[in-house]
């Protein structure tokens, strides 16, 4: 099932659906309540904008998780997930601007496959982590790249408004194992792996992060990208392709 949230003409109205048919949302009670509870109202989707598909309260990363990546970021193999975090403030949805700030001179892409949590987590083992899965959608992981090299700390590079690109939608019925996961940027393939590549797979990653902190119904576990992550410059449009899920697009532009 695709799950969406969205608004017609008001944005102060901001709604959840289903994809009931092609191109046909039914509206839903609750997006954490499955089997869905519809409200009885449909709506078309070329009637409505799209809106990132859930709103974290905090967004978990993972540094270094594809080997290939890994080996071009000149880094020795991690021996425990790396993470770091980006804050709900930074999201946005489909389509909408990924603003390159004044303050860097090098913003790159980097396309990740997400996990969107669906219950209170604490503590889980990885034979039990994906029951606690909603489901899985695009997410560009945004990144001055510059201000993470003069840091050290990754907060500020990966922390500005827009830098985190989520959607179109939550894919409920999906295996998490071995999607394709590419870039483009206007057009051209910049990044292609799978998701079998991952040094620590999605129920590793969940049972890691839930040993640390609760994560809550909406979080979000952004698992690593993969290698060929490069710049974006204005006037760009880059798109998150995942198999199985679909496509996630934004238009870039100088601030
Ligand atoms: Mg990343």
């Amino acid at each position: 099932m695709k799950l969406f949230r969205f608004y017609e003409e008001d944005p102060t109205r901001v709604l959840f659906g289903y994809e009931k048919e092609a191109g046909v949302l039914g509206e839903i009670v609750d997006p954490y309540e499955l089997p869905v509870r519809e409200t009885g109202r449909i709506f078309l989707r070329e009637r409505i904008r799209l809106l990132a598909p859930i709103l974290p309260t905090k967004i978990i990363a993972v540094g270094l998780n594809y080997h290939d990546h890994i080996a071009e970021m000149g880094h020795a193999l991690p021996t425990h997930p790396v993470l770091f975090m980006k804050p709900p403030t930074a999201v946005v949805g489909p389509d909408d601007l990924i603003r390159l700030p004044r303050i860097s001179e090098r913003v790159d892409y980097e396309a990740e496959l997400a996990v969107v949590i669906g219950k209170k987590t604490k503590s889980v083992t990885p034979a039990s982590a994906l029951d606690r899965v909603l489901g899985y959608t695009c997410f560009n992981d945004v990144t001055a790249r510059d201000l993470q090299r003069l840091d050290g700390q990754w907060t500020r590079a990966k922390s500005f408004d827009g830098f985190a690109p989520l959607g179109p939608h939550i894919e409920t019925d999906l295996d998490p194992r071995n999607l394709e996961v590419a870039c483009l940027v206007n057009g051209l393939i910049r990044q292609r792996s799978r998701t079998s590549q991952l040094l620590f797979p999605v129920p590793e990653l969940i049972a890691f992060v839930s040993q640390v902190m609760t994560l809550l119904p909406g979080d979000v576990i952004a698992t690593g990208t993969p290698a060929g992550v490069g710049p974006l410059r204005d006037g760009d449009t880059v798109e998150i392709r995942i198999e199985g899920i679909g496509s996630l697009s934004n238009p870039v532009q100088a601030e």
